[in-house]
């Protein structure tokens, strides 16, 4: 690899604190004990909230009607296209019956489990679209209770258009409760609630600890770490198109890291001069977020070609990779590593994370390198059984018992004989 370091990170996403995790596991522990009341305390604590925690009826009609139309509009545009492409993943999963041996027949099946709980991260923005890509594919895989739940503001509750979202999506009750308060809530049937069977959806490091901590008890869709973002650009991009993808995703938060990844030492430069430039121009929060962020996790390498581009971003597995260079054709071909991949400069990361159909609920921190975002496979179990007749049964008896006792487990042997004693009373085994 003859990769060049034009900028380079002085801090990576697992730097930090590391006493998230004991915080987390009090809170768990405490609510797990104190019930309801530790959770409402904790809501009062975090959040300064100390209003209703499942919405009734008529507060989420409230809510709705305090939602532009316009942005309603919006809101159902993106459902539309997000529970689109669930259908599709749902489709593409088939129940399977094959007869492995004649007579003996083996199936596998997709049930989707119970209760699923939706995480809508709402601290520092108001995350409308993670409601639509949580709920919406819940609803799709065929889950019987869907819970979403969000930090609610002081005085304010959950923003009314989480709640529309959360709402025309499927899900069956809105929480106001955020963080490891609304986690532990969901996961152990708090406030009523059926409890969770599975834990989906982004949120902070404090979310993301709880459902690490929670999983075995609970099923979760993959633990999120900061959001991350790779472009691949040539010299056919447009250096103010990447330095705007750039800076969309260094505004997620201080410690967001964005990648370029280019063998155009020139277009590398403009981008570089540019960033600062965008970022400069943003409000004040957004701007600082993506200045600490283009300032310690930010990077820009220098490769040799496009071979050393691809391995180079298969090696970074970011969650998400845009690619604005030559032959796209290519590029899906080759690139083996990343959450969701947005080809060509007619789409971008923004889309994906808001309305145009794919889940924006992703893997980071290189977690690509072994699964893939947010699904509609992610709700369902692949559960499998079996039936034969006796004559097919025979031969496999005979080997699980043989197997079972070299093992030395007789009582499974014992399963295998009285079957072979009871069907074929006239033969011996032994
Ligand atoms: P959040 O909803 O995740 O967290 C807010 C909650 O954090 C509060 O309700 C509070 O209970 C808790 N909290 C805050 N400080 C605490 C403390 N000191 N101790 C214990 N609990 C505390 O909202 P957020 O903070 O804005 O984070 C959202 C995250 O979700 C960001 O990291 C963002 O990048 C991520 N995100 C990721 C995706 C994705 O698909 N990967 C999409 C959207 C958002």
């Amino acid at each position: 690899m003859t990769r060049e370091y034009l900028k380079k990170a002085t801090l990576t996403a697992r730097s930090g604190a590391s006493d998230v995790n004991d915080i987390v596991q009090g809170i768990l522990a405490d609510i797990e004990e104190g019930g309801d009341a530790k959770a409402l305390e904790y809501a009062s604590k975090f959040d300064k909230y100390e209003g209703s925690v499942l919405l009734s009826d008529e507060e989420i009609q409230a809510a709705i009607a305090a939602v532009p139309e316009k942005l309603k509009r919006d809101i159902e545009f993106s459902h539309g296209n997000v529970k689109r492409f669930a259908e599709a993943q749902k489709a593409s999963m088939t129940d399977i019956a094959v007869e492995v041996v004649p007579g003996m027949t083996a199936g596998q099946k997709m049930i989707p489990v119970e209760a699923a709980g939706c995480y809508v991260p709402g601290g520092r923005y108001s995350h409308i679209a993670s409601a639509i890509m949580t709920v919406t594919t819940a609803k799709v895989a065929g889950c019987k209770h869907i819970v979403a739940c969000s930090p609610p503001r002081p005085e304010v509750g959950i923003a009314p258009a989480i709640v529309y979202a959360a709402h025309i999506c499927g899900a069956d009750k809105i929480m106001a409760m955020g963080g490891v308060q609304g986690v532990a809530a969901m996961t152990f049937g708090l406030f009523g609630l059926p409890k969770a069977n599975i834990l989906v959806g982004p949120g902070n490091q404090f979310v993301a600890e709880a459902k690490r901590i929670l999983f075995g008890r609970v099923g979760i869709d993959m633990i999120a770490g900061p959001t991350d973002s790779l472009i691949l650009a040539d010299e056919s991009a447009d250096p103010m198109v990447v330095a705007t993808d750039l800076v969309g995703q260094a505004e997620h938060g201080y410690n967001s890291p964005v990648w370029l990844v280019t063998d155009n030492r020139s277009l590398a430069e403009e981008v570089m001069r540019l960033v600062p430039v965008l970022i400069e121009d943003l409000p004040e929060v957004n701007r600082e977020n993506a200045t600490a962020a283009w300032r310690d996790y930010a990077e820009v390498i220098l490769c040799a070609d496009r071979d050393e581009m691809a391995a180079t971003s298969d090696d970074y597995a970011p969650e998400h990779l845009t690619v604005m260079a030559n032959d796209l054709d290519w590029w899906l071909d080759r690139l083996t590593c990343y959450g969701s991949l947005f080809l060509g400069e007619e789409t971008t990361v923004a889309f994906g994370d808001k309305a145009s159909g794919t889940n924006h609920v992703l893997p980071t921190s290189r977690a690509a390198t072994y699964t893939g975002g947010l699904s509609v496979h992610k709700y369902m179990k692949i559960v499998t059984w079996q039936r034969s007749t006796a004559d097919a049964m025979k031969p496999i008896a005979e080997a699980t018992a043989r197997i079972s006792r070299l093992e030395g487990m007789e009582a499974h042997a014992r399963t295998a004989d009285i079957r072979l004693a009871k069907f074929f009373p006239s033969e011996n085994f032994d």
